[in-house]
């Protein structure tokens, strides 16, 4: 039998722990041997950790979680196990690269009793850049994607998703980066960056124009070395918006590979508008209009239509002849207000889509 410092209980082995028995060892006891240290080397570009002689794309919590639970006995007294950890609460710099965290450790002593230790660990982390990183920053831009536009900013995210699912594209695209009224793709092949330009140009319902600078000659090849620049101009409309064309207003409908379909506020005539009339100023947005509210049609009789905001309760009353489309009771409406005049186009549902 054993007998506890602390209290001069006599203790069970099982319930024995390093001079003391599980109760007093709860209150008093120590199960680390030693606090944790790590050095972990960081890459400062993908943010990639070194460990095992590995860069992965962990976080610091995986890798110390990870290097903790492989090398428990290190830092546990015996008899002590590790059955997990979290941290508790941000991590700390308290000098140059070090930095500190508490944590919670689960453990089980004498593979019996389950016991709760915080400690603190400290981290340290040396900034570099990994070897994957520094082979792409070797490797030359040759080609800038440009792509501008009143609404061209909030496209990235769908560009970005286009150069995902597509490896070739991934491994091409080297940086993407904001740019005033838009942004900038840079990649280290002309082709793959031809292809993106006119993909994102189609997607969008831009313009492509290329402009080619030479850097050197290259004697071997029998060419120019240099930098493709590729600007796309996105248009600023989108489906939904109000543009005028022709002196009248219409609400753009869908936006294709080729063109604008856009519909006549007042008549609900149909047209389509090809680019290049967009890019020779034929077609401008208007941005001074509200939308007072989206209405389901209530009621018809022979001259009035009675709509609904389901939103608000508000009821509105208008003629007939003020509709330039078939409705039927049960349909959907929207009512744009622009310089003062109210005009009724049907809900498309979809609506702006940028
Ligand atoms: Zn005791
Ligand atoms: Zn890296």
């Amino acid at each position: 039998m054993k007998y506890c410092l602390k209290c001069g209980r006599e203790v069970s082995e099982e319930d024995y722990v390093n001079g003391l028995c599980i109760d007093c060892f709860r209150k008093y006891g120590n199960p680390f041997a030693k606090q944790v240290e790590i050095r972990v080397k960081q890459c400062v570009k993908c943010g990639s950790i070194l460990y095992k002689g590995e860069w992965v794309q962990d976080t610091l919590e995986g890798i110390i979680r990870k290097h903790i639970l492989e090398h428990q006995h290190k830092y546990l007294i015996s008899g002590v196990e590790l059955v997990g950890l979290d941290p508790v609460g941000g991590i700390h710099e308290f000098s140059k690269g070090g930095f500190q965290q508490e944590w919670v450790f689960n453990m089980l002593i004498n593979g019996k009793h389950f016991v709760q230790f915080t400690d603190s660990i400290k981290v340290f982390i040396e900034k570099t850049v990994c070897p994957r990183c520094m082979a792409r920053a070797s490797k030359k831009i040759t080609a800038i994607i440009q792509v501008r536009g009143g609404k061209a900013a909030s496209l990235r995210s769908r560009v970005e998703e286009i150069i995902r699912n597509d490896p070739g594209l991934a491994e091409a695209v080297l940086e993407i980066e904001d740019a005033p009224n838009g942004f900038d793709i840079r990649l280290i092949d002309q082709l793959p960056a031809r292809k993106l330009a006119y993909t994102i140009s189609r997607m969008f319902g831009g313009t492509v124009k290329e402009t080619f600078k030479n850097v050197k000659y290259d004697a071997r090849k029998g060419g120019w070395l240099g930098i493709l620049t590729l600007s796309v101009r996105i248009p600023d409309v989108s489906e939904g918006s109000i543009v005028r064309y022709g002196n009248e207003l219409w609400i753009v409908v869908k936006l294709d590979e080729k063109g604008m379909h856009l519909e006549n506020l007042k008549s609900a005539r149909r047209a389509f508008i090809p680019y290049d009339e967009y890019w020779g100023g034929k077609v401008v947005l208007v941005e001074n209009y509200y939308i007072k509210g989206v209405y389901e049609v209530v009621a018809i009789d022979k001259s009035m239509v009675y709509l609904l905001n389901r939103d608000t309760g508000e009821m509105v009353e208008t003629l007939i002849s003020n509709i330039p489309f078939r409705i039927e009771k049960g349909d959907e409406i929207k009512i744009f207000v622009v310089d003062n005049n109210e005009y009724i186009v049907k809900n498309y549902t979809g609506g702006n889509t940028a």
